[in-house]
């Protein structure tokens, strides 16, 4: 089983969670889809986790880059701007030189799957509606690509000899079924900052041999993880809005 983890954002109270949760199960990967950094308080233990982790595959997300690059997003809203700003500070200059170095949009994972943040195309995009999902699917070979940056959990499905494209929300432990002759976007939601109004951490297991996903949303203490927000000194809408999930 693979773990699929999406915008952590420097969140380690949520990441921890997951962690827990991983140790005593078989994981085989540990495949992040960009943005471990940027909002919250905790970017250097979140990167001391990430890396001390065995078989990842990592792809940068837009506030990766925003935190590694002086001049990485100047279309950040203002509170993400200034936490982008506050993190390049904080940030031990290895975890900065780690950053920089992770792989852009999109990698292929193996035969099966491909990584994306954005979209396979584009690493800025955000996947919300059909019409942009028919795009993504333009823009990778292959049945499955795993996708994160709206923070919104969910799977498009394209039969392409049936001539149909639906998207499905995921339920909360349960096991869903890939079919064969159909092609997939998927998205695991957001570890460190959900934005569904569910304040829960949001992540996916990934069944290759079954080809089947389930959506896992656990209980953090998200109002440890905004106390060290407001304690630092980032923007005080960063902290308020983990205890209503948007
Ligand atoms: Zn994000």
């Amino acid at each position: 089983m693979d773990l699929i983890l999406s915008d952590i954002h420097a969140n380690l109270h949520a990441l921890r969670v997951v962690l827990k949760y991983a140790r005593g199960r078989r994981i085989e990967r540990f495949i992040f889809l960009g943005d471990l950094v940027g909002y919250g308080a905790n970017p250097n233990e979140v990167l001391d986790e990430v890396r001390a982790l065995p078989n990842t595959w990592i792809i940068r997300g837009n506030h990766d880059r925003a935190c590694a690059f002086e001049d990485g997003d100047p279309y950040f809203s203002l509170p993400a701007r200034l936490a982008a700003a506050w993190t390049r500070v904080h940030l031990q200059p290895d975890h900065q030189a780690f950053l920089k170095a992770l792989p852009s949009n999109a990698l292929k994972v193996d035969e099966d799957f491909v990584i994306a943040h954005g979209t396979p195309g584009d690493e800025d995009a955000y996947l919300l509606q059909a019409r942009d999902a028919l795009h993504a699917f333009d823009a990778f070979e292959g049945p499955l690509c795993f996708f994160g940056h709206t923070h919104l959990p969910g799977l498009f499905e394209l039969d392409e000899a049936g001539g149909s494209l639906a998207f499905h929300p995921l339920r909360s432990g349960e096991w869903r079924s890939l079919k064969q002759g159909c092609r997939y976007l998927i998205n695991p939601g957001s570890v460190g900052q959900p934005r569904d109004r569910d304040p829960r951490l949001s992540f996916l297991a990934y069944d290759r041999r079954r080809r089947r996903v389930k959506l896992l949303r656990l209980d953090y203490d998200f109002g440890a993880a905004a106390a060290a927000i407001r304690a630092a000194g980032l923007h005080v809408s960063l902290a308020d809005r983990l205890a209503i999930g948007i």
